[in-house]
C-alpha cells in the first residue's frame, strides 16, 4: 500500500533521512567494535514460582555499556543488531555465556536453575542455527533442558515454517521453548498449536493493567489459553504485591518482575541466590 513518494518531497525529507542513516551506521559500527572487544554483558533476571516464590531460573538479558558508567537499552540496540545481522554472532555469544554461567551455577549447587535466552529472526535464518546451538551446549556439558529459547509472536509470523522446524528439532533434543510478550503480536491460533511450546509469557502490559478491585480480563484470558494448551504460564513485569496475588488467583504458575528481582550482573545474581530459596 506504500505510495510512491514524489521526488520533490523526497528531496525535502532527505537531510533528515541521511542524518538518521549516518547515526544508525555509526551505532552499528560501535556495537560491532564493542562486541568484538567483548564489552557486551549478559545480565540475569530471576524467575520465581508464584506460590512458593522459590527461584526457578532466570532470563539472560543483554547490556551494552555506554562508556560513561551507563548502559544503552537493548530496546534501542537489539533492532540495530538485527538490522545489521550482528545479532547472529551476538546470539551465539549469549548462548555460550549462558552455558558458562550454568556451569558455574551447577558448581555452586544450583544445578536445577535454567536460563532463558531471546532468539530473533535473523538467527533462525542462519542455516547452521540448530546445529550450532546443539554444539554449544554439548561442548559446555550442559543439559539442553536447562536452556530455554524465547521467541515472540512476530518471529513465528515472519518465517512460520523455518521457526516451527527449528524449534521442533531443538525441542526433540531437549531444549525448552517459551513464547515471549504473548498477546502483543498477532499470532494465529493454528501456529500456536504447531509450535512445540513449554511456557507462555504473559506480556507485562497486561500485568500493568491489574488494579485493585478491577478485572484484568486479557491477563485472565491469556492465562486460561496457556493452561488449556498445557503450557506453564509466567507473568512478566510483576512490580506490585497485588499483581502477584491477582496472577496467583488466575492460576498463573510463575513470575518475573522487579518485585522479585531486577536484571543484574552474574556476580550479583549469585549473592541474590545465596539469600533466597531456590527450587
Ligand atoms: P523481553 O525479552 O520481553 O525482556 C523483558 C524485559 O522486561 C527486560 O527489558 C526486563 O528488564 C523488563 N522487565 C522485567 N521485569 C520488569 C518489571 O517489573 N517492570 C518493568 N518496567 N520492566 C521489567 P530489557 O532488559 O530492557 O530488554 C528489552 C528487550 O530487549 C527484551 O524484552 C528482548 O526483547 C530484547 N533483548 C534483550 N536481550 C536480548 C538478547 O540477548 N537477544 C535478543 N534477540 N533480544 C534481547
Ligand atoms: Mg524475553
Ligand atoms: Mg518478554
Ligand atoms: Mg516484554
Amino acid at each position: 500500500r506504500a505510495k510512491k513518494i514524489p521526488t520533490t518531497n523526497f528531496e525535502f525529507f532527505a537531510p533528515e533521512i541521511e542524518e538518521q542513516t549516518t547515526w544508525r551506521l555509526h551505532m552499528i559500527r560501535r556495537l560491532r567494535n564493542d562486541f568484538m572487544a567483548r564489552k557486551l554483558e549478559l545480565w540475569f533476571q530471576p524467575q520465581v514460582d508464584l506460590s512458593s516464590e522459590n527461584v526457578i531460573g532466570m532470563e539472560g538479558l543483554l547490556r551494552w555499556p555506554d562508556g560513561n558508567g551507563g548502559y544503552i537499552s537493548p530496546a534501542e540496540f537489539v533492532p540495530l543488531a538485527e538490522y545489521s545481522g550482528l545479532i547472529v554472532d551476538i546470539g551465539y555469544w549469549v548462548v555460550e555465556e549462558s552455558c558458562r554461567r550454568l556451569q558455574e551455577l551447577a558448581k555452586l549447587g544450583y544445578s536445577k536453575l535454567r536460563v532463558a535466552v531471546n532468539v530473533s529472526i535473523p538467527q533462525f535464518r542462519d542455516p547452521q542455527f540448530v546445529d550450532s546451538i546443539k554444539q554449544l551446549v554439548t561442548k559446555a556439558g550442559i543439559s539442553p533442558n536447562l536452556l530455554e529459547l524465547e521467541i515472540t509472536e512476530s518471529v513465528v509470523m515472519d518465517e512460520p515454517q523455518i521457526v516451527i522446524d527449528a524449534l521442533t528439532d531443538l525441542k526433540q533434543h531437549g531444549f525448552t521453548i517459551a513464547i515471549d510478550d504473548f498477546g502483543t503480536g498477532f499470532s494465529s491460533m493454528s501456529y500456536l498449536q504447531k509450535l512445540p511450546l513449554d511456557r507462555l509469557k504473559v506480556d507485562r502490559s497486561f500485568v500493568a493493567e491489574i488494579r485493585p478491585g478491577e478485572t484484568a480480563f486479557i491477563a485472565e484470558t491469556i492465562v486460561t489459553l496457556g493452561t488449556k494448551l498445557g503450557l506453564t504460564t509466567i507473568a512478566e513485569g510483576i512490580e506490585k504485591r497485588e499483581q502477584a496475588s491477582f496472577m496467583i488467583k488466575l492460576g498463573c504458575d510463575e513470575a518475573q518482575g522487579y518485585l522479585f528481582g531486577k536484571p543484574m550482573p552474574f556476580t550479583q545474581l549469585v549473592e541474590f541466590l545465596a539469600e533466597r530459596e531456590t527450587a
